[in-house]
């Protein structure tokens, strides 16, 4: 018999599709899943990652076992062990894996079966490779997504992208509307109708859910609230999870795509990313979908495009992206930042109301949508000077659909510009304008978004200022950010002196905002 080991982000219903391609079926292959213990404590992983990975693995053991095929489902105190142990018991011929995600994975199955026969299955999660980059240093993530359309035909008409634009991001950049600001502060509960936000559907956990939610509740070092989890851990709770994005948040998900709102985790996006990262949902199923929408007039172009290119842009390059620059990727620091994270990350203990929510939130659900992590968590963390590796290891261990493939590209890149622009062209740093632009947090804060110095001015605004002196050199001969610098220099000194002055006692005093 040959082993087919699963990995725990790779929960396709596909499988038997797969192995049956191969040649495997239930009567030549068993199929193997390990929960390993030191794993679940490596990080302070939140407890509804522990709880959504768990549950979704079990269920799948157990799908996989209705449809005929053997499985050696094996709780071990770390993957090595749980491999020798099967290999005591079965006695496997060799083995088959699916090309591991993450770096660290597929290291991690060549070192441990180096004395087994291993056959590595090509991964059916991706469609890109390091390859689509091209040569360039800095690949640009525009000629890749059209590469990526014309390959898989989304939006297509013919060689051509269907509304004669491939990307229709400038239409995608609405602020949450003015009156659901006020309805929001003067203590309204229920959203405006302008500004309906539909609730994500729940799936109220089934018994093995409850089980892995016991065992959750004893790990000591995990972080983030246990109550609350109400993710959808199967296929078809899954798909109907998705079902329901296409249904009440795609029309409005383009246009407030990059809106911020008190208390909303979500908004209109489809929170889809730990289903897909796990492989409970497929790319393509969701791409198609989303398309049909748009091509039987229930769904606007912007929307749809948007998300196709988060689809088959973004996370395809990301993880083409990955695949090139690591293992170096992990440990770049082109800024040199390498103060310590500031405690607000971990207890929300601020009185920065936007860190405030939006940590908060992550403590909730695992989870804030993209604006959220770029624009509040990571630029905060960028224009602090905070070390980007502190900052990876933050998302890794809190959100709920983080893996390596995905968070340190986006962290190291995008977030904290790392890489020096190798995943972005330039660091998305800004000051307290775009998030009181973009977000209905300032009007709950005590800090003021128009002031730059004196006791009450918002933070982000003087640590804007001194990152960007701090690294003119590097973003003045850059053409995406030499503005700020030019500004800097045409700023009266005293003004400028005060405002260095001012965020130099703010980073002295970090763990007090
Ligand atoms: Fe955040 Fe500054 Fe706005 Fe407060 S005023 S919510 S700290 S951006």
């Amino acid at each position: 018999m040959q082993t087919v080991w699963i990995l725990g982000d790779q929960l396709s219903h596909r499988w038997g599709e797969w192995l049956n391609a191969e040649g495997l079926h239930p009567g030549n292959a068993r199929l193997l899943l390990i929960e390993s213990a030191a794993k679940l404590r490596s990080r302070p992983w939140h407890r509804h990652k522990l709880t959504f990975v768990l549950s979704a693995m079990r269920h799948f053991a157990q799908q996989m076992r209705e449809a005929g095929w053997q499985m050696d489902y094996r709780k071990a105190a770390t993957f090595a062990t749980g491999l020798r142990a099967h290999i005591a018991e079965y006695a496997p011929e060799g083995f088959v894996v699916m090309h591991p995600n993450t770096w660290q994975g597929a290291q991690f199955v060549q070192r441990a079966l180096r004395y087994s026969t291993l056959r590595i299955l090509p991964t059916k999660f991706f469609i890109a490779s390091p390859a689509d980059l091209g040569d360039a240093r800095s690949p640009l993530m525009e000629t890749f997504y059209r590469k990526m359309r014309r390959r898989t035909g989304y939006l297509m008409d013919g060689d051509q992208p269907v509304g004669g634009r491939w990307n229709f991001d400038a239409e995608n950049r609405r602020p949450p509307p003015r009156e659901f600001r006020k309805a929001r502060t003067s203590g309204a509960t229920r959203p405006p109708p302008a500004l309906h936000i539909p609730a994500l559907p729940t799936f109220a956990p089934d018994a093995i859910t409850r089980g892995v939610m016991a065992e959750v509740a004893h790990i000591d070092t995990a972080w983030g609230a246990l109550d609350g989890f109400a993710l959808p851990v199967t296929r078809n709770d899954a798909l109907a999870f998705f079902a329901d994005f296409i249904a009440q948040r795609l029309p409005l998900f383009g246009p407030y795509e990059d809106a911020m709102v008190s208390g909303e985790a979500t908004l209109f996006h489809s929170m889809i990313s730990p289903l897909l990262n796990i492989g409970l949902l497929e790319r393509d199923e969701v791409c198609a979908a989303v398309e049909r929408e748009f091509r039987e007039g229930r769904a606007p172009l912007n929307s749809v495009e948007a998300f196709i290119r988060q689809l088959i842009g973004w996370r395809e390059f990301i993880y083409a992206c990955y695949w090139r620059e690591m293992p170096a990727l992990r440990e770049m620091n082109a800024l040199r930042a390498i103060r310590l994270l500031p405690r607000f990350y971990w207890d929300a203990n601020t009185d920065m109301a936007c860190m405030r929510e939006c940590v908060q939130t992550v403590w909730d659900r695992g989870y804030t949508h993209h604006i959220q992590r770029l624009m509040v968590l990571c630029n905060f963390a960028l224009i602090a000077g905070i070390s980007p590796q502190a900052v990876n290891e933050w998302f890794l261990a809190v959100y709920v659909d983080a893996y390596d493939w995905v968070v340190t590209p986006n962290v190291i890149g995008m977030g904290t510009f790392a890489d020096g622009g190798i995943v972005g062209t330039k660091p998305y740093a800004a000051g307290a304008n775009y998030i009181r632009k973009m977000g209905t947090y300032c009007e709950g804060c005590r800090y003021d978004p128009k002031k730059r110095t004196g006791p009450d001015a918002c933070p982000f605004n003087a640590l804007y200022w001194d990152f960007i002196a701090r690294n003119a050199d590097v973003l003045g001969a850059n053409p995406r950010t030499s503005m700020p610098v030019m500004a800097l220099r045409k700023m009266p000194r005293d003004d400028l002196a005060a405002l260095r002055g001012h965020a130099q006692n703010l980073l002295d005093n970090l763990e007090k905002l």
